[in-house]
């Protein structure tokens, strides 16, 4: 019997949909109930749905973890690379895009973040210029994101449902995310239709800073 190579050991475990810790209604009017609803039990099951049909029994894996997958994404077996992109990457984003909405949240970072921001921006009002810019430039389908590349904070955008963990430093968009915005019209048309920018501003209003800081601080410690 062949040994099972080193690199690739790992047994895919399941995922299941997060539960969200407020009600579907919770962040009305800037993000309507409806939209939350539809968004999480029918967009986020299908990526919770699609990972677990792709990678079912695979015991060839280069990591157990989703966020190991994530970051190992260029060494998993190209026969489910997309599928993992696609829908490991789409329940990766949404359950931390949850976690990441509250209801009447701070309305800025405080502490290590907020003096991150300052160096690396020039402030907070700057920084969320450059995110918003961000995400109005995505054309398409994508993600605008905040993350953390070897100590300095970084702004950019993904296509589809990429994210920070599968990127190329060379190519200007890796890190550990630390916040993210769906800007698939899946998120916004119910409520902004095509009106992009209204669904931005309106979500500026019910960003939860203490999980950031949080996130941020756990990278800061892993050394990220
Ligand atoms: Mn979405």
């Amino acid at each position: 019997m062949a040994p099972a190579p080193a690199a690739a050991a790992a047994t895919f475990q399941p995922v299941t949909l997060p539960a969200l810790d407020y009600p579907y209604d919770a962040l009305e009017p800037h993000i309507d109930a409806r939209t939350m609803e539809i968004h999480h039990q029918k967009h986020h099951q299908a990526y919770v749905d699609g990972l677990n049909k792709a990678l079912a029994g695979r015991a060839d894996l280069p990591a157990a973890s989703l966020d190991g997958l994530l970051g190992a994404v260029a060494t998993v077996p190209e026969e489910v690379r997309t599928a993992l992109r696609n829908h490991g990457g789409g329940h990766f984003n949404h359950s931390m895009f949850w976690s990441q909405m509250a209801k009447a949240p701070r309305p800025a970072p405080s502490g290590a973040l907020e003096e991150a921001m300052r160096r690396d921006f020039g402030g907070f009002k700057p920084f969320q210029e450059k995110f918003t810019d961000a995400a109005m430039k995505r054309f398409g389908s994508g993600w605008s994101w905040l993350a953390l590349a070897g100590g300095r904070l970084v702004v950019f955008s993904t296509a589809n449902q990429d994210n920070p963990l599968m990127g190329e430093a060379a190519a200007g968009w890796a890190g550990t995310p630390l916040l993210g915005l769906d800007v698939w019209e899946h998120a916004y048309y119910l409520k902004y239709q095509n009106r992009r920018a209204e669904y931005v501003a309106a979500w500026w209003n019910v960003v939860n800073w203490e999980e950031v800081v949080h996130r941020h601080e756990a990278a800061l410690t892993a050394g990220r």
